[in-house]
């Protein structure tokens, strides 16, 4: 009798204690889901649910829920688990590290550009990077694929490419013209200067191209990098100083100068070269060309009197260093907005806007605006433009009225839009196409 008694309370206790287990592992996965679920919600609300160029697209009936594509994403929460399987939250954040695509062990997810409802302009390209017009090669994330190692290897591969094909008595001033001192713009021209090529490297804005914006205190995840005339340089993860001090010391050691500020308005071709058209009125004539210009576009000027000035910017680096400041931003988009937000509480911030609301922004920062013009944080002024810059100040017009008004000014910035680099590609008769959710990384 007793050892029935033994046996009945040592079976129970194991049976409550497997059951125990089963249910606070359910529970866990439970509250794991509702938070994907709630991560969801606010990228919808946010507006980066949605993916704008490559992202995982996870198959729910290979994915068996190991989260080793949440552990191996370098960004946050690009992926989640809900209801059992793998699933995308902030889609639009994945910058295509491939790392999710690697790590499934059931080979669940693919990596794909576009989707059905959000079309990505991609040109056409060959295997050796020449686009329909010959002699016009593209490289780097403009071509689709992101992340700098690839970048830079495509650099090198497009350049080592069009150098068999330059025209030996061609009547141009230069072999090759880089537009783009981006990684794949650098890793070009340290390829051209390895092969003796006459070339220039021009960039609208400064060495580094997109790495250059990155936030000081980022993290840069990469892989072990091939730099032409350095060699292999062993990254994983390192920063933004880090690199570009490292493309400085290269570019310097090998004497090669990049023309910063050198916006490139439009290519003509002519005979067996092309005629680059740049900002200050000068056109360079090249050979080939190599599109190294990525996928950021060329910010809107507004074309006004003192626009040239140093204290203007068309893009917000480092807003924590700025203090005790008095700034306009100009634009009624999400990056005039996020930035005229990030400058507010330790400056004293104007936003000018053309129009007489803001529409069209996430939802998100339409409520954060109204609760900072509510609790007067920031100065908006509808309905008027900016009319001029000067030193000390800038010059504020009415839309409605004929008023202008002058206020003190220390920074300005304007984010009025832009030419996207479509439209750029298009100006030269590069062929485009849109691409709805193409696989880039598929299992065989
Ligand atoms: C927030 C964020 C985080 C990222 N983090 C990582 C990361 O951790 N690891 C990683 O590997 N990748 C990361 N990436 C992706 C990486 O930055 C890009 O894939 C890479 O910089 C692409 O290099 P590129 O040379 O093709 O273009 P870009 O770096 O974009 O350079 C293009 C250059 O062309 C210039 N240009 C454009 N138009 C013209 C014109 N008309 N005339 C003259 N010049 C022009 C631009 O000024 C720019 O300097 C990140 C991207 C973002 C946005």
């Amino acid at each position: 009798m007793e050892t029935i008694l033994e046996e009945i309370l040592i079976y129970g206790s194991a049976l409550f204690l497997c059951g125990l287990v089963i249910i606070l592992y359910i529970r866990k996965q439970i509250k794991k889901s509702k938070e994907t679920g709630a991560k969801i919600e606010q990228a919808k609300l946010d507006g980066l649910y949605e993916p704008v160029s490559l992202h995982p697209v996870v198959d729910p009936n290979s994915c068996i829920r190991t989260g080793a594509c949440i552990s191996a994403c370098p960004e946050k929460d690009i992926l989640g688990i809900q209801n059992g399987k793998a699933t995308t939250i902030n889609a639009s954040q994945c910058i295509g590290h491939g790392a999710c695509f690697q790590a499934c062990p059931t080979q669940a997810i693919t990596l794909c550009i576009g989707t059905e409802t959000r079309g990505v302009d991609l040109p056409h390209i060959t295997q050796s990077f020449e686009t329909n017009i010959e002699g016009i090669y593209i490289a780097g994330e403009l071509g689709g694929m992101g992340l700098i190692k690839n970048a830079v290897e495509q650099g090198k591969q497009a350049t080592e490419n069009l150098i068999k094909t330059i025209h030996k008595n061609h009547k141009a001033d230069y072999d090759l013209i880089i537009i783009g001192a981006g990684p794949a713009g650098i890793s070009a021209s340290l390829t051209a200067k390895k092969h003796n090529i006459n070339f220039k490297t021009l960039d609208q804005d400064t060495l580094g191209g997109t790495v250059y914006t990155f936030p000081r205190s980022k993290l840069v995840m990469t892989a072990p990098l091939d730099l032409p005339l350095h060699g292999k340089v062993k990254l994983f993860e390192t920063s933004k100083p880090e690199l570009l001090s490292l493309w400085e010391s290269v570019l310097n050691k090998h004497n090669i100068k990049i023309q910063e500020n050198t916006k490139v308005d439009k290519i003509e071709k002519s005979d067996d070269y092309f005629q680059t058209h740049i900002n200050n009125g000068e056109i360079i004539s090249s050979n080939k060309i190599l599109l190294a210009i990525g996928r950021r576009g060329t910010p809107r000027k507004l074309g006004i009197e003192g626009e040239n000035s140093q204290k203007v910017a068309y893009r917000l680096l480092e807003p924590e260093e700025i203090n005790g400041k008095k700034i306009i931003v100009v634009g009624g988009g999400d990056s005039a907005i996020e930035s005229a937000m990030l400058l507010m509480n330790k400056n004293d911030v104007i936003l000018s806007y053309r129009r007489d609301s803001f529409n069209r922004i996430k939802p998100k920062n339409a409520e954060m605006i109204n609760d900072a013009i509510q609790k007067s944080q920031i100065n908006v002024q509808f309905k008027t433009q900016l009319k001029s810059i000067e030193e000390k100040s800038i010059l504020l017009s009415s839309l409605d009225s004929d008023t202008e008004v002058k206020y003190e000014n220390d920074l300005v910035y304007i984010f009025a839009g832009g030419e996207l680099p479509t439209q750029f590609l298009e100006k030269a008769g590069i062929r485009i196409t849109k691409k709805h959710g193409e696989s880039i990384l598929k299992h065989n």
